[in-house]
């Protein structure tokens, strides 16, 4: 199971497309963070055989919490031994206080790390702001030097596009790639309002991100590859998403806040006010009305998506990316239902064109 703390509501950010809610000096008491990895570690053992518990950390930026990051860490290693459980980390940060010496404490514990940057400076400097209008973009990329070559589990690069930076989006992909090897996602904001000139702009910077993909499959050095271009191909290729491979709130994903309030995602803890999403808290337990209610509403209940072909390979079950587009987390939007659509078709594209081609590496990768 993947159990993410948000650690604050602060952030030394103020990206305008910014999920967490309203930035403020709200920190998760430690008293918090023990009772919620006791209560998840317990809630596993009762209710799952699964060997795997995760432990995740998001914000707010949590790096502003640094003592209480690395005192959850210890506790939840000794915990998770005892319980008999597999201990793995997570953090996602938008690298502006990573340093030398917390980037050699992360990659002694081999953290995943997700990365937020937003490509190119114009693109990113675009949206991901210090509180004093100042960009950020000098300051991750310093930082992503020091994360670059973390071993397996390998960080991945966020990279957010609105329909104001659309245009940038190839561009910005392309100065990543000529500086990284990592795997980048790109994550459009689900908040926005992608109208039709903002979703041709999305479609033609992925339609050029595609014609990248292929010229460095076959430039045969250093492939880019983009997440949603290989959940796709993934998909393709096991002829659709597995139910493993589905976001399953409550039995493999939750949330909480710095309150200690329970969520299904860390997307959806923002400002810690939805009382329909909130499932209970680690310092009563879970609500059994809230639990039924969340999981009567996961997955994607659009009559639209019953006879679609794409359906086995669309992630139109993601409950944050619905609830951020519709306010329900069990149904699509239109902008979610033409992401899925151009990604598969892209995907598919380059699948074709490669396997056609013969290209070896593709193909081997692909098989893998
Ligand atoms: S860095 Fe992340 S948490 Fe901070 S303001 Fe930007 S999107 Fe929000
Ligand atoms: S592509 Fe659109 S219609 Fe098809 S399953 Fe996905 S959301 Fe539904
Ligand atoms: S709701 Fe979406 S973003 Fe959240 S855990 Fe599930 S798949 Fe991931």
């Amino acid at each position: 199971m993947q159990v993410t703390l948000c650690l604050t509501h602060d952030c030394t950010l103020r990206c305008p497309y910014c999920y967490a809610g309203e930035k403020r000096r709200k920190a998760m008491p430690w008293e918090v963070a023990k009772a919620a990895i006791d209560r998840t570690i317990a809630w596993q053992l009762a209710h799952y055989t699964e060997k795997d518990y995760v432990l995740g950390f998001f914000g707010g930026e949590p790096l502003l919490e640094w003592d209480l990051l690395q005192r959850a860490d210890a506790y939840a290693a000794d915990a998770a031994r005892a319980a008999g459980l597999r201990f793995g980390r997570t953090v996602t940060t938008n690298l502006t206080l990573l340093d030398r010496g917390k980037a050699d404490w992360l990659r002694a514990r081999r953290y995943k790390l997700g990365l937020s940057i937003d490509g190119s400076p114009a693109m990113h400097d675009a949206n991901r702001r210090f509180p004093d209008g100042r960009g950020s973009h000098a300051a991750c990329m310093a930082a992503l030097r020091l994360v670059e070559d973390f071993p397996a589990p390998r960080p991945e690069i966020i990279c957010v596009v609105t329909p104001a930076t659309a245009p940038l989006l190839a561009e910005g992909v392309r100065f990543l790639h000529a500086r990284s090897a990592l795997p980048i996602a790109v994550n459009p904001d689900f908040t926005a309002d992608w109208d039709d000139a903002s979703r041709a702009a999305l479609r033609a910077a992925y339609e050029t991100l595609a014609e990248e993909v292929l010229a460095s499959w076959r430039a045969g050095s250093r492939p880019l590859h983009l997440t949603w271009f290989d959940g796709k191909l993934k998909a393709l290729r096991i002829g659709g998403y597995r139910t493993c491979d589905k976001c399953d709130p409550v039995r493999r994903e939750l949330a909480v806040a710095p309150s200690g309030n329970l969520y299904q995602c860390p997307n959806l803890v923002g400002d810690d006010d939805k009382e329909d999403l909130c499932l209970g808290s680690v310092q009563t337990g879970f609500d059994p009305a809230a639990v039924a209610r969340v999981l009567a509403r996961r997955g994607n209940r659009d009559p639209a998506c019953r006879d679609c072909p794409a359906a086995p390979r669309c992630v139109n079950w993601c409950c944050c990316a619905n609830w951020f587009s519709t306010g329900r987390t069990d149904r699509v939007g239109s902008f979610g239902c033409f992401h899925e659509k151009l990604s598969i078709e892209l995907a598919d594209r380059v699948a074709e064109t490669l396997l056609a081609e013969r290209n070896e590496p593709f193909a081997a990768w692909f098989k893998a």
